[in-house]
């Protein structure tokens, strides 16, 4: 299958084209040439399994790579913990630097190792972050072979154990923190794979189709379980707390490929590009805005263009699918108490943000909210899960550079 551009003027590419450029050239996000008859979800018992045989459509790796690929990269449980009686928290975090991120970037390093020893050749990839994407593409590409990663993130603008999480590989993993904000970084990443001088460079960012594929495989998990756990509950509404849209770029492919969903809700902080554009049908990108849930502080969503593209740029089609819900900071708080308080449930800001608009829908039937991140990550009086607290005293390997080009470069070289 051959995946195009959403600007439509480069030529369509292969997965391993589409995976390793992460950008199409004319600036626009691939998207897959088509999606093939819709798959009989009730005829699989394994969610891995059906994950395998769509991803088979989309990479052309064959399938027996596909299932070892997929059962090394999502080898950590995701839960459907019920709340109430029609609410539902899909746990995401239980990867291992706790945000639903491992699933993209996890899948990705095993595609890029796969096509890497199959060439014989080697690549730098290059990545900005404000914090969980870095520490995911670290942790996933960690000791991967012919695979150098540069992590580049604010310099005094991540947590303590953010940065940790980044800088105590050391071996293939060169993290850079940047005298200047995430703009700063992004910029320079940019640069760095734009310059025809270095080679062999790539970008692991979220706009790679690499990694908003595998997403897909959560959904279907969350749906299996709901059948199998709660018969008779009927088909779910899927609540999605938003940021880049990444997330729910991939619940609406899986819907295309025949998943049973009522209807997607996306949620977002302070930052409502979408909500007001399906409310008045103007998209404006706006000034990020800080909040308690950062993750999801985007100003002008990436992954929007592909869910344009995907609806044929209709916006009443979207709407058919897709609804959008603000959640205030004051609300994103209540809830956080709220939920502690009802189900003595402990939930990070950005899962409260999908949580909030989770019960101020009107919908009546199964709301599955997808738990983005763990608790701790955000919440100080929650203790970090065993395994990560020995990164608390590894030793840092890091540089710390202006935010020039010239800079990174001779360290890309
Ligand atoms: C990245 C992130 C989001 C936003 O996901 P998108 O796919 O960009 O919409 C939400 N929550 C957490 C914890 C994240 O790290």
């Amino acid at each position: 299958m051959k995946f195009y551009s959403t600007n439509h003027i480069a030529q369509p590419v292969s997965f391993e084209g589409a995976l390793f450029s992460g950008l199409a050239e004319d600036g626009g996000l691939y998207m897959p040439g088509s999606f093939g008859a819709p798959l009989s979800f009730s005829y699989y018992r394994d969610s891995i399994e059906a994950t395998a045989i769509l991803l088979k459509r989309f990479t052309g790796i064959p399938k027996s790579d596909l299932l070892s690929i997929v059962r090394a990269a999502f080898d950590f449980p995701v839960p459907l913990v019920q709340l109430d009686r029609h609410l539902f928290v899909l746990e995401l975090f239980h990867g291992p630097t706790l945000s639903f991120k491992d699933f993209g970037a996890r899948f990705m390093a095993r595609c890029f190792q796969y096509y890497l020893m199959k060439r014989k050749r080697s690549v730098t990839i290059v990545v900005a972050t404000s914090g969980d994407t870095g520490s995911a593409v670290a942790a996933a590409f960690y000791r991967v072979p012919r695979v150098r990663v540069v992590v580049l993130y604010p310099f005094g603008r991540v947590s303590a154990l953010q940065e940790k999480q980044m800088t105590t590989f050391g071996h293939n993993i060169h993290a850079i923190a940047v005298r200047g904000d995430f703009d700063d970084c992004q910029r320079l990443a940019k640069r760095a794979l734009a310059d025809l001088s270095l080679s062999n460079m790539s970008s692991a960012n979220s706009i790679n189709i690499g990694r908003l594929l595998p997403q897909m495989y959560y959904y279907f998990f969350g749906y299996m379980q709901l059948m199998h756990d709660f018969s008779g509950i009927g088909t779910p509404l899927f609540v999605v707390p938003s940021g880049n849209f990444g997330n729910v770029a991939a619940g609406l492919f899986a819907r295309r490929l025949g998943l049973p969903v009522t209807h997607m809700l996306a949620a977002v902080n302070r930052n409502s590009v979408v909500p007001k554009y399906l409310a008045a049908g103007t998209f404006r990108a706006a000034k990020t805005r800080m909040t308690l849930s950062s993750a999801m502080d985007v100003g002008n969503p990436s992954n929007w263009a592909r869910i344009m593209d995907l609806y044929g740029l209709s916006r009443a089609a979207i709407a058919r699918d897709l609804s959008a819900a603000t959640i205030s900071e004051s609300m994103t708080k209540k809830t956080i108490a709220r939920i502690r308080a009802q189900y003595g449930y402990i939930v990070d800001p950005h899962t409260a943000v999908g949580l909030a608009a989770a019960m101020q829908s009107e919908f009546r039937g199964a709301k599955i909210v997808l738990a983005t991140a763990h608790p701790a990550k955000f919440i100080s009086t929650v203790p970090i899960p065993c395994r990560l607290r020995s990164v608390l005293h590894k030793r840092e390997h890091k540089i710390t550079i202006d935010a020039h080009y010239a800079a990174l470069r001779d360290l890309c070289i």
